[in-house]
């Protein structure tokens, strides 16, 4: 088996038995970034020096016999998550020259377990987008398929899990940004309840939504990354204050029994063929493994998109305001303080963030502001509430994470709307706030990969796991590999 391809427990128990160091492992992985990036684009920074001395010290720790899962393996970070002394850009122009001072917590927690910084990832600029074609840094392509997107806007850290570069990545997800890119990229992505990861040291898409979790090869994995990344953090005020379990140990016990509730408007006429003949299939496997299944109702389905268009555009507009060339990054040159501001927000921003600083401050004017803002806050209750009710009958539920598999690049990148929807079984997840993982479900006819989504109620990350778990131990979709 190829070094690069490993998963982290597979690599943890290579370390731990000294077949395999992290210096040789981090090596490997640096010379597959090499050969495969020139088609793939998932990094926008690689930090090769640094990871090698950080894998000389993982060595030395687990020779000291003071290794921990996550000690040694070669990680990578999407490029929103500050990281001490190493260049943090968002996928922006204006981030260009962004050396942070001080490390995400997420990053830290991970970083003082002994794992290796690979790099930094290709997303959507300012995670605004679904197919990573809004970078300022160019685009990232599927490692399935490389005429197509990988997904967005976590798009490099998908791509790179896929494509050997990475062991396991960190996303967020605001809108479904680490679910959707995982399913089109044939990875385990899963995105915690709000307030279960702290969002300190996150650059701000829209706080209300944005939420931490891990990209990784299998579901073990997955719980071992978010065991590391969960917990109360005093510096972010929204994170909750809750034991966290450990994750690893959720993965037994199977699924018999378990309620699964299918809701209906996710089972819609529009679902691509191959999609639906998945969930099919997925619904048989949970079946032949005990689980029971209800039909149940998501009633206001239908409002989640413009809710969220409204929410996460208004706060994406105060969010952004810090970037006026004034405290850090791009400044341009002017004659007076307000072209000043004018400039470099304007040389700074792509199309997709102006366009949503735009209709977010339209929200948010007054005037317009009870019309739209205070409108989508109240659509979004009702969003919550319908997963309120629906989760007193049910453990979880199962649902596609996209309409359809990857699609080219190029496609939707005029159509802003068309783009927009491509997220509509993602985003009700983010506006309830609850949890809900991507995982390999199968494949289309033209050989993409196919991502079934288990919602959970809020932390209920245990039940979606073990699940998932039980999911991945029936089928082999998680063990494929795309040639590169
Ligand atoms: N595609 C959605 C958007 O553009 C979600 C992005 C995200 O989750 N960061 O807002």
């Amino acid at each position: 088996m190829n070094i690069f391809d490993m998963t982290i427990h597979e690599l943890h128990g290579a370390l731990k038995g000294k077949q395999l160091s992290s210096l040789e492992a981090t090596t490997a992985l640096l010379k597959r970034i090499e050969s495969v990036e020139p088609q793939i684009g998932s990094f926008i920074t690689v930090t090769a020096e640094q990871a090698l001395a950080a894998a000389r010290s993982a060595d030395q720790r687990i020779a000291r016999g003071e290794g921990t899962p996550l000690t040694g393996i070669p990680l990578a970070l999407k490029d929103i998550f500050l990281t001490e002394g190493v260049r943090t850009t968002c996928g922006s122009r204006i981030l260009s020259n962004f050396i942070p001072p001080y490390s995400a917590a997420s990053w830290e927690k991970l970083r003082d377990q002994g794992a290796v910084l690979l790099g930094k990832l290709n997303q959507d600029e300012f995670a605004m987008g679904s197919s990573n074609e809004s970078s300022a840094y160019g685009i990232t392509r599927n490692p399935w398929d490389t005429s197509r997107i990988p997904g967005g806007s976590s798009g490099g850290s998908a791509a790179a899990v896929a494509a050997g570069q990475a062991i396991a990545t960190l996303g967020t997800d605001t809108g479904g940004s680490i679910r959707q890119p995982a399913s089109h990229c044939g990875c385990v992505g899963l995105k915690p309840t709000y307030g279960r990861v702290s969002r300190y040291g996150v650059i701000a898409y829209a706080s209300s939504l944005d939420q931490v979790g891990p990209l990784t090869r299998d579901v073990a994995d997955c719980a071992l990354m978010l065991e590391a990344v969960a917990g109360y953090d005093p510096k972010d005020s929204t994170s909750v204050d809750t034991p966290v379990p450990d994750y690893s140990a959720a993965l037994t016990g199977g699924v018999k029994g378990l309620r699964i509730g299918l809701p209906k408007e996710y089972f819609i006429d529009g679902l691509d063929p191959d999609v639906q003949k998945a969930m099919t299939a997925a619904i048989d496997t949970f079946r032949r493994l005990g689980a029971e299944f209800v039909d149940i109702s998501l009633p206001h389905t239908d409002y989640a998109v413009a809710t969220y268009y409204l929410i996460a555009t208004a706060e994406a507009s105060s969010n952004l305001a810090r970037y006026d060339g004034v405290r850090f990054g791009h400044r341009a040159q002017a004659d007076n303080l307000l072209d000043m501001y004018t400039k470099s927000r304007s040389e700074g921003f792509g199309t997709e963030v102006k366009r949503r600083i735009m209709l977010g401050t339209y929200a948010l004017s007054s005037g317009y502001y009870d019309a739209y803002y205070v409108k989508a806050q109240k659509v979004r209750t009702l969003i919550m509430n319908d997963f309120i009710s629906a989760f007193t009958g049910v453990d979880v539920m199962l649902t596609p994470v996209a309409p359809t598999p990857a699609f080219k690049i190029g496609e939707k990148i005029n159509d802003p709307l068309q783009m927009y929807l491509s997220d509509i079984f993602t985003i009700p997840v983010n506006l309830a706030g609850t949890c809900a993982m991507s995982l390999p479900a199968g494949f289309s006819a033209e050989g993409l990969p196919i991502g079934l989504q288990l919602i959970g109620k809020p932390f209920g990350e245990e039940t979606i796991l073990r699940a998932g778990y039980a999911f991945e131990q029936a089928t082999e979709w998680h063990t494929r590999k795309a040639t590169l």
